[in-house]
């Protein structure tokens, strides 16, 4: 029986590979150069982690992971995102002893068990970067420079920034015993997920796409419950944010369903984009590494779904930057010549050789199929003299230059190509 991928698991092929890799590298070459350092994180993490940073009633550690016991009796789970991570590494190799903040980029798979549909995975990417050790708002305003920065580069414009305070552990309680009465006459309204919510984590009610509007717009608003640090922090915020001309709405409704966070949380969206228009999110988290164990330690980061970024850029036709692709020819005698070249050329150009060292014909033949852009023939003669001739095959124009100019030649020929 024919083996294939399990479900919500997928190949990335073609064009999405070439996305992907281009995704990971301008998201690593903008990061890095606000200073963030790449962290690479196992995928594999005790279950423990997550129960006690994302939160054990929120819906991706109480439906969607992935947890299995090992040989050893251990209980772990795929991780379904990576700022715990990225928090536990910081706790076990004693970060808080350098200079803080530190800052880190990175990239992997994520795994939550949810039901696949488009652009929702059980393996999944998400590129991402956090800082830690530093409560000034004007890293909250950083990473949201690096998430703009990051999506500019693919040409994805009328970004905005859509941002709200969740408070902290002072005044966030009162807030969800308002919003807890506030809703309790509407019980009957409220989805079967939200009829459970209301008691366990009532915030999540606010941001469910099953609830109507005209009920959100009369419950109580979290900006008006914030204590005094709070307030001042989600102020300066949008002052920043004002004064960068970075475009930004508050939006109270706004809310992440991950538990760790506080402070201000925020999603980047592009009014070009409709419906599904939300690019990533992210936000402060000032408890997480002290809850994990650690010393106290404020941090924040986002992190982008790299899928779903994917699928934005084939929408917008966006190009990947190629090499130009040549194919190089010759007579059989000639095979290690060609190889020879093929060094010479790499890594300004993509380079192949033909396979087999047929006849010409045949080989021009198997180059056009594959896309070339140029052929290098070998042949006798131009072994011969020291040269190599180059063939256009868009236009079928043909020159013959001296192999010590190949490579100057050919840039200059495909400048404009
Ligand atoms: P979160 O960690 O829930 O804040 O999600 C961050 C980003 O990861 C989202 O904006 C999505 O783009 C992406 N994401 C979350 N879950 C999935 C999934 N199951 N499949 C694909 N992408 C996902």
């Amino acid at each position: 029986m024919e083996i294939k991928t399990v479900k919500g698991f997928k190949d990335i092929l073609g064009l999405d590979a070439l996305l992907f890799n281009e995704i990971q590298r301008v998201g690593y070459d903008i990061a890095n150069s606000f200073g963030y350092k790449l962290i690479v994180l196992p995928t594999v993490e005790y279950a423990e982690l997550f129960d006690r940073s994302v939160g054990n009633t929120t819906d991706i550690v109480e439906k969607e992971m992935f947890t299995f016991e090992d040989k050893g009796g251990r209980t772990l789970s795929l991780r379904p995102e990576m700022t715990a991570s990225v928090a536990r590494s910081f706790i076990e190799h004693h970060m808080e002893t350098n200079p803080l903040p530190l800052k880190f980029f990175y990239f992997g798979q994520c795994f939550r068990y949810e039901n696949p549909q488009k652009g929702r995975y059980r393996e999944f990417y998400q590129l991402g970067v956090e800082v830690l050790g530093d409560i000034s708002p004007l890293l909250d305003i950083e990473v949201i420079q690096i998430a703009l920065k990051i999506i500019e580069q693919f040409n994805i414009k009328n970004l905005k920034v859509k941002i709200n305070s969740i408070g902290c552990r002072v005044c966030r309680p009162k807030y969800k015993e308002a919003l807890t009465e506030a809703l309790k006459p509407h019980y009957d309204e409220l989805c079967p997920d939200c009829k459970r919510r209301l008691y366990t984590n009532p915030l999540r009610v606010l941001d469910c796409k099953k609830e109507e509007d005209s009920l959100k717009e009369i419950l109580p608003r979290i900006t008006n419950y914030l204590c005094d640090e709070c307030r001042k922090h989600f102020e300066e915020v949008q002052r920043l944010l004002t004064e960068l001309k970075i475009p930004f709405e508050v939006d109270n409704t706004l809310v992440r369903g991950l538990d760790y966070y506080t402070k201000t949380v925020f999603e980047v969206i592009s009014e070009d984009l409709g419906a599904q228009n939300a690019l990533l999110g992210g936000g402060r988290y000032d408890y997480l590494v002290e809850d994990l164990g650690g010393r106290k330690t404020p941090g924040v980061g986002f992190a982008m779904g790299v899928e779903r970024f994917i699928e934005i850029l084939k929408g917008n036709k966006f190009k990947t930057p190629e090499k130009k692709k040549l194919y190089i020819t010759y007579d059989k005698k000639f095979g290690s010549n060609a190889f020879e070249i093929r060094n010479s050329l790499i890594p300004d150009f993509v380079v192949e050789i033909d396979p087999k060292g047929d006849s010409l014909k045949k080989q021009i033949e198997r180059a056009s199929k594959r896309g070339s852009d140029f052929i290098l023939i070998m042949g006798e003669n131009e072994v011969l003299e020291n040269s190599i001739s180059i063939k256009d095959l868009k236009s079928g124009n043909q020159i013959k230059i001296k192999i010590d100019e190949l490579k100057e030649s050919l840039k200059e020929l495909l400048k404009d190509a």
